[in-house]
């Protein structure tokens, strides 16, 4: 790691295995084509994905509402009162993940993309050699920003997709489902996993 900044000392919910698996093929990945992350929260992802770009000119495009998912809610399991905007009324994580990418050197490089991902994914033309889907986890979110956004990963790039837990005990299971519909399409196959994240690789 080249940065001043721990991805794992900023607010996120990826271990260190799994942001390390996550910068080992996001390296390959960008050789490929452009590197895209759905579910930004507060960067510790992004700073992960992005620890060595400082200074390259490589981009990591990072797309969120930053207004949380259900789950971060106020009454829910994952809230957290620091991200709450009062004006607004709502979770804003935008502030937080701006200043954390800046405190680690990579304005250049990490672009945020503030909006509902499926919506930007339906105007994205650019080949990826990388997706990260750790966005809303309701069937119908986790489905519509795969099928937003999956078919733009070429052949060779990776899909790698957070909080897939088989045993349903253990955790919602619409990753889980993605996973399995992107295996049984035939264009993905299983390379990786740690913890709950699974990458693929575009066949
Ligand atoms: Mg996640």
């Amino acid at each position: 790691m080249t940065q001043q900044l721990d991805p794992a000392s900023v607010k996120g919910f990826l271990s260190p295995a799994e942001g390390q698996m996550l910068a080992s093929y996001a390296g390959e990945g960008r050789g490929i084509g452009a590197l895209v992350e759905i579910g930004a929260w507060c960067g510790r992802s992004a700073l992960y994905i992005a620890h060595d770009f400082a200074g390259t000119g490589q981009l990591l495009f990072s797309v969120d509402h930053h207004r949380g998912s259900e789950e971060n809610q106020p009454e829910w399991e994952w809230f957290d009162p620091e991200v709450w905007d009062r004006q607004a009324g709502a979770i804003d994580t935008l502030p937080h993940f701006r200043r954390n990418i800046r405190q680690a050197g990579l304005e250049s490089n990490v672009i945020a993309m503030v909006g509902d991902a499926a919506g930007i994914g339906l105007t994205w033309r650019t080949p990826l050699g990388f997706l990260f889907l750790d966005g809303n986890h309701t069937m119908t979110t986790a489905l519509a920003d795969y099928q937003a956004w999956a078919g733009h990963v070429v052949k060779g790039g990776f899909l790698a997709i957070h909080d897939v837990f088989p045993d349903p005990a253990d955790g919602g299971r619409p990753p889980f489902e993605v996973c399995q519909r992107a295996e049984k399409s035939g264009l993905f196959a299983g390379v990786g996993e740690v913890d709950s994240l699974v990458v693929l690789q575009r066949l």
